[in-house]
């Protein structure tokens, strides 16, 4: 909803003016010809299915005046731009029903997001709506996309504007406006109409509101305006629109999906983890959880075990003169605990301290602990270093945003030339971690130099070049991230998609020339002549904690056998089973095989039923048959009932399945 652009002049008018189609061929019409126009010219099917035009790539009302020379191309509901354009049009009729429900309801924003869309909104004084107030907005806003109302575009001058919005005590409207001419020198501003309401907007939006398939709102939260928690808390208004109903239906079942895959339910449901008070943001692994976490870990071993990484274990709290150096007091303070010991030191001195937040400054002075020579390069060293890091409450998420985590970090020594095999080296290791957890489809980022960084534009040239060239030699098609780098240098992020289809950044590999500087880091050369190394800084899974949180929701907390924390729970049917149930798990633990006994005094109905609650892949049953013929009575929550086996014969086979 920002202002619009002007469109510009159309040139010294010509007989015709052509267009250049998607296949190449050129389409000819008359001057002063728009985007619908064209449309028909290709033929009245297309008419009819066509949302907006784009024209030189950039997105456009139907309505708007095409000129001549452009590439031009028609956008259907197929096309990857129309879930947005629809999702704004329904932001539009959200805003409209309001206005009606609440005539003096102030409207600020209301943007397409990446599934849905909202509107930022001031409701009069003790009028803000609840959830039950929902249906009757979803109502109002029903009835205008029944009545297929066409967008308008006009443009006014920005002054005029103002002064429209003024009337009616639109204030954020009015800041926009102020805030466009003062900050951008803008002159017109755009306005769209469907019905009764007019918005300020920037567009492009559909020809009309019928043309919103399907919608539906979702939620309310509180929003300050412009993100200013010192400026006017909004009500924000959640929904999410698509071309057919059935494509609703279908996202509002991952969602409900979601809800039931919540690792912040299932952790302390499975008992894998909780979150007290008593340290806010910072989990308490149970055993299950813990077991988890290791199990993970030794995937990371493999990796660094056949990939010549050595481990390290560095210091949790470290001197506050350190992260001066490192550029994290400059660049990251923020979000940093400090600490100070309750006793002087024997010099008389308070010291102060940080908890790490990153491992990097830790894993420079083991670096410089020793004297390198080039041979030894690259010198690669690994830790499952545990960080701190201050996040404000509100962005707090169960495991995936927490106040402290364990990073499988690692840091590479090597020169300029030996990054591009280091890189191909991390990527190999990331596909194959991921692989192994389940995750076929990683999606690469190449993240460039953000606003706040160090280091010479030169070094930054240097350090994003290597690293797309890295990418471009083993032919991996990746997306580029402007601005979004680390203040230290470059960096390739790597994302997976879970079984929801959601998107998620784990491993990341980052390209480092400021940190060996700042640590005086060197090595001997061939030439006998110190040198400085180039840093890597590599974690495959990120945050082991969020990587465990990922993987509780993307198997819905029943993981695969080799992952499971608990891989049979063996029930004796009675208590005077127990013994036996117990020389059955201690088999089952000396063959590998991880397990363990429900002797609670329960029926072994009830059981079976917690069992199958706590999501292990198999219940071994013993009662006297079993226990007579030295067996287990098998069921697997995938392959149902399995019958009585031999225990050494199910330990046998367990650990074939996990091999
Ligand atoms: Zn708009
Ligand atoms: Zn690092």
């Amino acid at each position: 909803m920002r202002s619009g652009r002007r469109i510009p002049c159309l040139p010294v008018p010509e007989p015709e003016l052509t267009l250049e189609l998607p296949d190449g061929s050129e389409l000819s019409l008359d001057q002063g010809a728009t985007g619908a126009d064209a449309a028909a010219a290709i033929g009245a099917g297309l008419a009819r299915a066509a949302l907006a035009v784009k024209v030189d790539g950039e997105l456009r009302d139907l309505g708007s005046p095409l000129r001549g020379g452009a590439k031009f191309e028609v956008v259907t509901k197929d096309s990857p731009e129309a879930l947005d354009l629809v999702r704004h049009d329904a932001a539009h009729v959200l805003a409209e029903a309001v206005l009606e429900l609440w005539p003096k309801a102030k409207i600020s924003i209301g943007p397409p997001i990446s599934d849905g869309f909202y509107y930022d909104i001031e409701f009069p004084d003790g009028e803000a709506p609840g959830p039950d107030d929902l249906a009757p907005i979803e109502e109002a806003m029903a009835a205008h996309i029944k009545a297929d109302e066409p967008f308008e575009r006009r443009e006014l001058p920005a002054a005029e504007a103002s002064e429209l919005f003024r009337a009616q005590d639109q204030d954020y409207k009015v800041e926009l406006i102020d805030d466009l001419v003062s900050d951008e020198g803008t002159e017109t501003v755009s306005l769209y109409r469907n019905g009764e309401f007019e918005d300020l907007c920037r567009g492009p939006h559909g020809p009309s509101t019928g043309r919103i398939g399907a919608f539906k709102l979702t939620s309310l939260a509180g929003a300050y305006w412009r993100g200013d928690e010192n400026r006017q808390m909004l009500t924000r208004v959640y929904g999410t629109a698509f071309h057919s109903k059935q494509d609703l239906k279908e996202h509002l079942r991952r969602i409900e999906e979601a809800k039931t895959r919540d690792h912040r339910r299932l952790g302390p449901e499975l008992d894998l983890f909780s979150f007290r008070e008593e340290s806010p943001g910072m989990p308490f692994w149970l055993p299950n959880g813990t077991t988890l976490l290791r199990l993970i870990e030794g995937e990371v071993r493999q990796q660094l075990r056949s990939r010549g990484y050595a481990e390290i274990k560095t210091p949790q709290v470290l001197d506050e003169e350190l992260w001066h150096r490192s550029g994290h007091w400059d660049n990251y303070r923020e979000n940093m605990y400090f600490v100070e010991a309750a006793e002087r030191e024997s010099g008389g001195e308070r010291r102060r301290f940080a908890l790490k937040p990153m491992n990097c400054p830790g894993a420079c002075l083991v670096y410089s602990s020793g004297r390198h020579s080039y041979r030894e390069l690259p010198l690669r060293m690994a830790e499952f270093g545990l960080v701190s890091r201050y996040e404000r409450e509100g962005v707090l998420h169960g495991l995936l945003r927490v106040r402290a985590f364990t990073q499988d970090d690692a840091h590479v020594y090597c020169t300029l030339e030996q990054v591009t095999d280091e890189v191909d080296s991390i990527c190999e290791a990331i596909d194959e971690l991921y692989a192994r957890f389940g995750f076929d489809d990683v999606r690469v980022e190449l993240s460039t130099r953000p606003e706040k960084s160090i280091g010479t534009d030169e070094e930054w040239e240097r350090a994003e070049g290597s690293l797309r060239e890295a990418l471009e030699r083993q032919g991996r098609e990746f997306d580029l991230s402007p601005g979004e780098g680390t203040f230290y240098g470059p960096k390739i992020d790597f994302h997976i998609t879970d079984a929801l289809g959601r998107s998620w950044q784990c491993g990341t590999c980052q390209l480092d020339f400021q940190m060996p500087e700042r640590f005086e880091l060197s090595y001997t050369g061939a030439d006998n002549a110190d040198h400085r190394p180039v840093m890597l800084h590599r974690a495959l899974l990120g945050s082991m904690e969020r990587f465990a949180g990922i993987l509780i929701e993307h198997h819905a907390g029943r993981f695969p056998l080799w992952l499971a924390p608990v891989q049979a729970i063996v029930l004796p049917v009675a208590d005077r089973h127990n013994d036996y149930a117990r020389r059955v798990a201690a088999e089952l633990e000396a063959a590998g095989a991880r397990s363990r006994v429900d002797e609670r005094s329960e029926s072994v109905g009830r059981k079976i039923r917690d069992a199958e609650l706590s999501r292990a892949p198999f219940m071994l049953v013993v009662g006297d048959n079993e226990e007579g013929e030295g067996a287990v009575s098998v069921r697997s929550h995938e392959e149902g009932d399995l019958g009585a086996v031999p225990v050494a014969e199910f330990a046998r086979s367990i650990a074939e399945r996990v091999a």
